[in-house]
């Protein structure tokens, strides 16, 4: 009897493809001549603090690098991680954090998610000047 084939990564649990891979992870050999520990498909890597939550943005196209942590109260991470957030850099003075909405493909920013804004439009300033600091003590509705 032959064994279940099994991709060759560990921890992957996707169906056996061709080579010794899933077929994700095939893609990536194929394409990049090795295999990533992310893709840009996974979700947000989070860190429980004591009193907050951190959330890890990454950036590239490739192999996703880290490139902000955001902090937010622990209460809003169930909606928070609802989403794959990005870290959208227009210049120096301008960072969002952003994700897009499933199906419709609208960009959304954080803030909006953490305040429930139906219309997302609403604009914050930060407390503290960390305009990685998402947690509400630190927002103040404009
Ligand atoms: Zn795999």
């Amino acid at each position: 009897m032959e064994k279940e084939k099994k991709c060759g990564v560990a921890n992957c649990k996707r169906k056996y493809y061709a080579k010794g891979h899933c077929f994700l992870h095939y893609s990536q050999v194929r394409r990049n001549g090795r295999v990533y520990s992310r893709t840009r498909y996974d979700k947000n890597k989070v860190i429980h603090r004591d009193n907050y939550c951190v959330l890890v943005l990454y950036s590239g196209y490739k192999e996703p690098v880290e490139v902000a942590r955001v902090k937010i109260d622990k209460e809003d991470l169930a909606k928070v991680s609802e989403h794959k957030w990005c870290l959208h850099q227009k210049n120096k003075k301008c960072t969002r954090i952003v994700t897009h909405e499933r199906g419709t493909n609208k960009l959304l920013l954080l803030h909006n998610i953490i305040f429930n804004s139906a219309s997302g439009k609403i604009r914050v300033s930060f407390t503290n000047g960390d305009k990685l600091d998402f947690r509400k003590r630190n927002l103040t509705i404009k």
